[in-house]
């Protein structure tokens, strides 16, 4: 029998879905544990600083490896809505076996899969336990009341915005050598001789 057809969604490789605590490949019968799907990522340590919780990201492009579907099928399938800070949007988390909340972000088309441990950061609010947007004093990503970091800019009441060549920890030239590099915490030695800044007077 024929059908008439809409031009097909771009096709995942696998079909997932999840199955109690593990994640079904439909058209295989193999079972994934997401735990271990995570340990099989290389994850990246985020910089501290200006508010930013600690936490960890994997950049993925599409299709995505089966690790970063199978996590991204759970917190699609367990996982709930909640605000953090200032966003002025929920996000969708779900905290695994190992302790750790997973979310995934997209930032100027960069697809991100990030972790963190549950004692890093207060959790995010529930929005199924009526958790609403806070009008935000600072960055939203900071706690409430956190100055702007260096390189954003006021651009109207309210907004700002970020900009690179505002931004004094860029091109942060070493007192030691003179080599220039990011100061992305206040004390980060430079990466060429070691010398470590005078902070904040050298900023
Ligand atoms: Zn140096």
């Amino acid at each position: 029998m024929s059908e008439l057809r809409r031009s097909p969604a771009p096709k995942s490789p696998v079909e997932l879905q999840l199955d109690g605590d593990e994640v079904l490949d439909v058209s295989t019968g193999q079972r994934h544990h997401p735990v271990e799907m995570a340990g099989q990522l290389k994850w990246v340590s985020a910089l501290p600083g200006s508010g930013m919780p600690a936490h960890q990201y994997v950049v993925f492009g599409y299709p995505p490896p089966l690790p970063v579907q199978v996590l991204l099928t759970v917190i699609k399938a367990r996982g709930y809505n909640a605000y953090f800070r200032g966003y002025p949007s929920p996000m969708r988390y779900v905290e695994l076996a190992d302790n750790m909340r997973y979310w995934r972000t997209v930032l100027n088309r960069t697809h991100m899969l990030n972790r963190c441990t549950l004692d890093s950061v207060e959790p995010p609010r529930r929005v199924d336990q009526g958790a609403k947007r806070i009008p935000w004093d600072g960055p939203p990503w900071a706690p409430y009341g956190s100055p702007w970091p260096p390189g954003y800019v006021e651009i109207s009441p309210g907004e700002w915005v970020y900009r690179s060549n505002l931004d004094p920890r860029r091109g942060f030239e070493c007192r030691g050598c003179a080599h220039r590099y990011w100061l992305s915490v206040p004390n980060r030695p430079c990466p060429r001789c070691g010398t470590v800044p005078r902070a904040p007077a050298d900023i």
